[in-house]
């Protein structure tokens, strides 16, 4: 596949180790799975599959369901080439139950040669109706020959890219499982314990999950209720909570430089601000100004809605340390976001001596030396960057405050411990950290788990704000919906369209969007409508955003890249669709794309029927409430039974197989365990690093 020399299989592998050290993966394979977050074997071997297809036995033709998948074997009864608007090949299997028609649109000579007449033949795909008939199109197949033998577990499917095949992840984690080696380094203490708690080890989770028996309960697996699933939920919650205990205790050891300021500078400050703090934002900020008066490094999240009014806070925190002649790190977590923030902070500090520079990847290498440069002799004074940047070679000549901006994604705080090697620690003068967070953590959540971080909340918008106002209307009334759209333009107003699919490829899910995309330009071509989706490349997706954002783009149809770090506030109707597949963090989300401007704006969630229980209550609760802090909290309650959410909803996780709102439950059981068994240094290591390993990359502040 490639030249690069690697190592054989056979060669001694680790869970840290690169995919670049698997056979037959080069840059091109691991830039692909990057995409995927999947940088060690670790992560591929907890990537786990969305679905599983049953190949393990021959399904009679007579008995296969419609739009059920099977494995059927037949004899070829006919088999002719057929022109209707496109070429085709019919092939007509039977198999003494009945028959099946197999259509290929796309096929080759040597495909046709080997269709003899009465040939054996075995295939896997969907039973489709066609013209009255049984069908399946593309079907995999293989002529049967004696040695075909039928799968001896059920077929995983994976979520991919484009560029890797479903073949690909199945032989790829077969061999690693298959390896053991040191991959699966044990701990002798807690792992015991767990493997017998749950009934089943490590390893023989991982293959559970991976190759599952053809008669496991497969919706079990698929709820992650299956004991595999809940001893690696238990565990990567263990890992989640010992390392937020670290971050604690590593920072009580330290010391941070008293940030001080007296009362009338602060009050200066303030007033020079075009409007008087709200009063969740004069309360955090008292929280912070005392934090930041002590000896002892700040370690807070401020929480706010988006909109509430947390750089103001970050700001105001900011030139507390500049009066102390400190620097400020400020990390956001893309390009986008760190330039809006370079944005307000340079326009902010204006008149002042202070320096403002931004350091973000796509800068020039020159450019990029210049500013270390001016970190490092303390003339620059706030560098706002993104989260990657920080890790290298930047050396500040004396940073006394890092605000960093998760805005959906929170956790990245967490990881700032395992920098540190256990127990070798000594007391240093660290920075005082800020954390801020727009994903509202539910109370119940924030006291039984973000017990390491002190916390402080804006629950209230500042005043004068219109709240956005949700309907859900079913898909039958598209049309309706696609009216209004035009209506809206014509106000000069602009609109989000925005469709997914839920656990399904980039690739599938940029072709909706494109599906969608084109039906739309059919229906209103008196509008200029634009498409952004994942797999544009970023100049090409910040381009259409750009052209959104000056107004020459009315209507956007979009995946949910648009998730994080769009502003648009002429952008004020929302269609969603699919709402019922979304999570109602992600919903929210969303939504606070539109609401940004002094027009009203609207939210239209349009959805499939029939709703489950639970989507219906999703899309009541967004349809009645703005509330972010209230929409988490329903959040947690809605996870029933039977839910499985897409893996990539935004919000609280930043996990690989638990979930916080769907494993609420298990909190309190990993803290109980965790009381009875506390964990030695090396055993917190090791979990830590099971779990976490690669993460280290933001820990270098
Ligand atoms: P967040 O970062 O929490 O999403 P911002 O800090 O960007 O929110 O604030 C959103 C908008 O609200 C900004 O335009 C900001 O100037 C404005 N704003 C912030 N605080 C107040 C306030 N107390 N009163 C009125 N407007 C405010
Ligand atoms: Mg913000």
């Amino acid at each position: 596949m490639n030249n690069i020399p690697q190592r054989d299989v056979i060669q001694s592998y680790t869970w840290f180790d690169s995919v670049l050290t698997l056979k037959g993966v080069g840059e091109s394979i691991s830039e692909k799975l990057a995409k995927l977050d999947i940088v060690t074997l670790g992560d591929v071997l907890l990537h786990f599959p969305y679905r599983y297809q049953d190949r393990t036995r021959l399904v009679p033709i007579r008995d296969t369901l419609l739009e059920n998948e099977a494995l059927i074997q037949g004899s070829i009864i006919s088999y002719q080439e057929v022109t209707n608007k496109r070429k085709q090949l019919i092939v007509t299997l039977e198999d003494g139950s009945g028959i099946i028609r197999l259509v290929f649109f796309h096929y080759y000579a040597n495909m046709l040669k080997s269709f003899k007449l009465g040939a054996l033949l075995r295939c896997f795909g969907e039973v489709k109706l066609f013209q009255k008939g049984k069908t399946m199109v593309h079907p995999e197949y293989q002529l049967v020959t004696e040695d075909s033998l039928v799968d001896s577990h059920l077929c995983p499917v994976y979520a991919s890219v484009s560029g890797i095949s479903q073949n690909w992840w199945r032989k790829i984690i077969r061999s690693l499982l298959a390896y053991r080696g040191d991959l699966f380094a044990q701990d002798p203490v807690w792992e015991k314990i767990i493997d017998e708690r749950f009934g089943i080890d490590f390893l023989a989770a991982l293959e559970k999950i991976h190759l599952p028996s053809p008669d496991c309960d497969k919706l079990l697996l698929l709820e992650r209720k299956d004991n595999a699933y809940q001893r690696l939920i238990f565990e990567e919650l263990l890992a989640h909570r010992t390392s937020l205990a670290r971050v604690r205790e590593i920072n009580h050891q330290h010391c941070a430089t008293p940030l001080l300021i007296e009362k009338e500078k602060i009050d200066a400050l303030k007033a020079q601000l075009p409007f008087t703090l709200t009063a969740g934002q004069a309360q955090a900020f008292a929280e912070i100004q005392s934090d930041l008066a002590k000896d002892k490094p700040m370690l807070r999240l401020l929480q706010g809605d988006v909109g509430s009014g947390k750089t103001v806070i970050a700001l105001l925190s900011a030139s507390i340390a500049i009066e102390n002649n400190k620097q400020v790190a400020i990390m956001a977590p893309t390009e986008v976001l760190a330039g809006q923030l370079f944005q307000q902070f340079q326009h902010y500090f204006v008149a002042s001596e202070v320096k403002v520079v931004l350091l973000v990847g796509s800068l020039k290498e020159k450019q990029k030396k210049q500013i270390c440069d001016e970190i490092k002799e303390h003339h620059a004074h706030i560098i706002v960057g993104t989260h990657a940047l920080f890790q290298d070679r930047i050396h500040f000549a004396d940073l006394g405050l890092v605000v960093i901006d998760e805005q959906h994604r929170f956790g990245v705080h967490q990881r700032l411990s395992l920098n540190q090697k256990g127990g070798q620690e000594t007391a240093m003068t660290v920075p005082h950290q800020l954390i801020m967070t727009a994903t509202p953590i539910p109370r119940t959540l924030c006291m039984s788990y973000y017990t390491h971080l002190d916390t402080s909340q804006i629950l209230t918008l500042p005043q004068g704000r219109k709240s956005i106002q949700t309907v859900a209307v079913s898909n039958q009334k598209r049309d309706e919906i696609i009216a209004r759209i035009e209506r809206h333009c014509e106000q000069n107003e602009q609109v989000y369209w925005v469709c997914a699919l839920v656990d399904e490829s980039e690739h599938l899910e940029a072709q909706a969007a494109n599906d969608t995309y084109l039906a739309l330009k059919q229906r209103l071509p008196n509008l200029s409508i634009g498409l952004v989706h994942g797999k544009l490349k970023a100049n090409e997706k910040e381009a259409i955003m750009n052209a959104f954002y000056a107004g020459e783009i009315h209507l956007l149809v979009a995946t949910t890249v648009i998730e994080v770090g769009v502003n648009v506030p002429n952008a004020t109707l929302m269609v969603i669709e699919n709402a019922e597949r979304f999570g109602l963090s992600q919903l929210h989300q969303l939504r606070g794309r539109v609401g940004r401007g002094a027009q009203q704006s609207y939210c239209v969630l349009l959805y499939q029927t029939p709703l489950s229980h639970f989507a219906k209550e999703r899309l009541m609760t967004m349809r009645s409430t703005t509330d972010g802090f209230e929409i988490a909290e329903k959040d947690l309650q809605l996870r029933g039974p039977g839910e499985v959410l897409g893996t990539r909803q935004s919000g609280l996780q930043q996990l690989k197989v638990a979930h916080f709102a769907r494993d609420f439950a298990q909190i309190p059981k990993v803290n109980q365990f965790l009381s009875e068994h506390p964990l030695g240094i090396a055993s917190q290591q090791l979990l830590m690093e099971r779990w976490f390993k690669r993460k280290t990359e933001y820990a270098k502040v």
